[in-house]
Order: structure tokens, then C-alpha cells, then sequence
């Protein structure tokens, strides 16, 4: 038994805990990790409930904090991401903080409202953006793998398209689509989580079982 009080493997087959229980980024964690011999679990599926504090100096300090916390509550791998989005109209942030721009008050849709009423007079040629994401393996004793990816693109005027999360609908790709108007399969193949978690899957999967 692990020191969670839950087994590391379940049927034989190892467990890998996602360090969130964000539904957009479970959502996509779950795609982006399916195949690899792990059962995915997340902390509410484990009734794990930890609150951990996003006070490193980067975003894979933060990614690392994260996922060491899980992993030695569940005593088995942990997986964690830091991510935000980077304006260079507004010298690179949000960034760390996208997930707390404009306080506590606002939702999702209220943080994009927002980031668009600060651009309004920003020209279409100046407002480049990207995603950024660090994602963290752990061990529960503590060791971290860590993966980096960027995800290019700028904001857009409005909000378009149903799919994706957060910042997604005004956040315009190459073709002119948002990331929210890309199919889940799309989004994937580019974007800073998939390009992320693709490399720590390899990593997962070199791991001796
Ligand atoms: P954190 O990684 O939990 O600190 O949150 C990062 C924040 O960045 C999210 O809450 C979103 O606001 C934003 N973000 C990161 N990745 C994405 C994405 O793929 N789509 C939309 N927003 C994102």
C-alpha cells in the first residue's frame, strides 16, 4: 500500500494521479495520455482534497510544487502543468497569473472580457500572444521529470467558438480560427499542453513498470 492508503497499481496497472481537478485540463490530460499503461486518476476520484499554493518563481517551480504535493499524498506518480498566457502587449502577462487576472471575482468568461477591454486599442499587428505550459512528472519520493511548450498565436477582437477553455475563444491561430473553433484532435497536435504532455508521456513510458 501506498502512503496515500490507496494502491499504486490497480489490476497490475500503474496509477498516474493528475494534480487538478480544472474539468478543461482533466479533459484534456485524460486525451492526451490515453494508451499509455497507466490508469489516470484524478485527486476528487482518490478524495484527495489539497490546496496547493502557486507561489514559485516560475511557472515549473509551480508545476513541480504541484505535483510532488500529489504524488506523496497519493503515494504514486503525479502529474501537474503551470500554464498561462503571454501578451506581449501587455509585457508577457498575465502569464503566471492568468488563472487570477483581474482577482478573485472573475470567471473564466469574465478574465477574457476583461483581457479584451485592456487590448481594445491595441493594433491588430501588436497583439501577438502565446501559451505557455510546464508539466511535472513526480515520483512520491520526490524526483521530477519536467517538459516545456508554447503554443503561438494573438488575440482576436471577439470571442468565437464553443470549444476549449479559459482564454480560448478570442485566441486566434494560424488559419484564422480560435483555439476554441479546433476540433479536441486539432487543439492537441499544437497546443502548449499537447506538446507538453507528449514529451513527458515518453518519459512515463521509458519508465521501468
Ligand atoms: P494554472 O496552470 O492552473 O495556473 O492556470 C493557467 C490558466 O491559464 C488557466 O486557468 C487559463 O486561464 C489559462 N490557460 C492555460 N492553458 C490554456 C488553454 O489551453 N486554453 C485557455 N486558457 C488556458
Amino acid at each position: 500500500m501506498s502512503r496515500g492508503g490507496a494502491p499504486a497499481k490497480i489490476g497490475g496497472v500503474r496509477r498516474l494521479l493528475l494534480a487538478t481537478n480544472n474539468p478543461g485540463k482533466v479533459r484534456e490530460f485524460r486525451r492526451l495520455l490515453a494508451g499509455l499503461p497507466f490508469t489516470v486518476v484524478t485527486p476528487a476520484g482518490l478524495g484527495i482534497a489539497l490546496d496547493v499554493v502557486e507561489d514559485g518563481a516560475s511557472y515549473a517551480e509551480n508545476a513541480a510544487k504541484k505535483a510532488r504535493a500529489f504524488a506523496a499524498a497519493g503515494g504514486c506518480l503525479a502529474l501537474a502543468d503551470d500554464s498561462g498566457i503571454e501578451v506581449d502587449a501587455l509585457g508577457g502577462g498575465p502569464g503566471m497569473y492568468s488563472a487570477r487576472y483581474g482577482g478573485p471575482g472573475l470567471d473564466d468568461a469574465g478574465r477574457l472580457d476583461l483581457l479584451l477591454r485592456e487590448l481594445a486599442d491595441v493594433p491588430d499587428g501588436e497583439r501577438t500572444a502565446r501559451y505557455r505550459a510546464v508539466v511535472a512528472v513526480a515520483h512520491p519520493d520526490g524526483r521530477v521529470h519536467l517538459a516545456e511548450a508554447t503554443f503561438e498565436g494573438c488575440i482576436g477582437r471577439e470571442k468565437r467558438g464553443e470549444r476549449g477553455f479559459g482564454y480560448d475563444p478570442a485566441f486566434v491561430v494560424e488559419g484564422g480560427r480560435t483555439a476554441a473553433e479546433l476540433s479536441d484532435d486539432e487543439k492537441d497536435a499544437v497546443s502548449h499542453r499537447g506538446k507538453a504532455v507528449r514529451a513527458a508521456a515518453e518519459y512515463l513510458r521509458g519508465l521501468p513498470g
